[in-house]
């Protein structure tokens, strides 16, 4: 899900999968849709 995050007086949204921030909730949400980061297989 994406989570809230206030940071000099801006609210950011975080991917929770992935841990990338936007700046508007729809970004966030939609960029959650296609989150590959739940096979982090390319993570080392
Ligand atoms: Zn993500």
């Amino acid at each position: 899900m994406v989570s809230e995050t206030d940071r000099d007086g801006t609210t950011w949204y975080e991917c929770d999968l992935c841990g990338l921030t936007f700046d508007s909730r729809e970004e966030a949400t939609e960029h959650e849709s296609r989150c590959d980061a739940e096979e982090p297989s390319y993570i080392q």
